[in-house]
């Protein structure tokens, strides 16, 4: 019987076994394991072709979806101290952010970018979900703070991309503390007139769903986004009630008002920028070629535009809503430095005379 197992049967094998294909070329499915080409899936933006389920997208497809042709100044992520309390569990924190640095070549959990979204600027701040389950910690923090700042300099804006587990455990109350330091980045950009928009993606959760990622002028969310403060189990031992099925989806919360919009992916870019041109009342640009007498905005003697003959009301109105926006430009210039003093007396230990005034009581 030698002959059998050693000729025929690999023959049979060798025919009947797939041959060797790479294993990234197709993937499950998690909504119907339906089996997935890479290809047609890159072309459907990462969303199931049989069943509409949304797969997570890396940064760097998010922000090309996005962006007007594609095109986009990625902003330098300001520097903070890692591992600034030289936390350990089982590995060490720093040799974990430098795992996940070599494995994403990424510099931290969060990417911002500044272009433009059907010609109006914006500056987005998106989650990379990888880089230790997109957790938000001193570095998340301080970008989000740097993208509301470009936002209000730019007259810009600004968008949050969420995906993340929540607060980095290993920067302890360091990383809590960025939950009251990127409402207050957000605020700035609010007061500067500007839009906020968040959208949120599967997963937004812990203390980014309870910051800034729950504050914005208008939630759009991904069909199926998980989006939630506590763990379902965690809920359902507390409460002692067995939830719902769909509870903390994207389709949940649109039912009970904290979602705005759930918008499919490939709709996401057009519903994005209609609300952002509704917000900011996007001059029409054909007035705007019009209206230029060669001269440039800041002309002086023939920039005037109620000395300016032939100029129906609609442009005077428009000079004037160009100065308010210098003024409110102007305000919001100061409303950072402000922001940016609230944000930094937040970080600084309490004052003496508080800790005497609870020493003599
Ligand atoms: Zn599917």
């Amino acid at each position: 019987m030698n002959w059998l197992t050693n000729l025929i049967r690999p023959r049979i094998r060798s025919l009947v076994e797939p041959k060797d294909v790479p294993d990234n070329l197709w993937q499950k499915c998690a909504g119907c394991e339906g089996m997935l080409f890479h290809r047609d899936l890159l072309e459907n933006m990462n969303v199931c072709y049989h069943c509409g389920h949304h797969l997570r997208i890396s940064v760097k497809d998010r922000l090309e979806m996005m962006f007007d042709n594609g095109a986009y100044d990625k902003i330098d992520l300001p520097d903070v101290p890692h591992d600034p309390l030289k936390f350990k569990d089982r590995r060490k924190y720093a040799d974990r952010i430098k795992d996940s640095r070599a494995k994403t070549g990424l510099k931290d959990a969060i990417t911002i970018a500044k272009g433009t979204m059907g010609g109006i600027p914006v500056v987005i701040a998106a989650f990379n979900f990888s880089f230790m389950g997109g957790s938000m910690g001193a570095a998340v923090g301080e970008a989000i703070l740097k993208a509301a700042e470009e936002a209000v300099k730019s007259r810009a804006a600004l968008i949050t991309v969420p995906a993340s587990g929540g607060a980095r455990m290993q920067e302890g109350m360091l990383s809590l503390v960025q939950m009251p330091r990127s409402i207050i980045a957000v605020e700035m950009v609010k007061d500067a007139g500007l839009p906020y928009v968040v959208l949120l993606t599967d997963p937004t959760t812990g203390g980014v769903s309870a910051s800034f990622a729950m504050v914005g002028d208008i939630h759009i969310a991904e069909p199926g986004s998980m989006i939630g403060f506590a763990g379902r189990r965690v809920i359902e031992e507390t409460v002692r009630e067995t939830l719902p099925d769909d509870f903390q989806t994207a389709e949940y919360l649109l039912e009970h008002g904290i979602v705005d919009m759930v918008v499919k992916r490939q709709e996401l870019k057009d519903t994005i920028t209609n609300v952002l041109s509704m917000l900011m009342k996007k001059p029409q640009p054909e007035k705007k070629a019009k209206n230029g007498n060669g001269n440039g905005k800041k002309s002086g003697k023939g920039g005037n535009p109620k000395t300016n003959g032939k100029a129906p009301p609609a442009s005077g109105e428009k000079a004037s809503i160009d100065m308010e926006k210098d003024v409110q430009a102007a305000r919001a210039l100061g409303q950072v430095k402000a922001a940016q003093k609230a944000a930094r007396r937040i970080s600084k230990p309490p004052q003496k005379s508080a800790a005497k005034k609870a020493s003599n009581s």
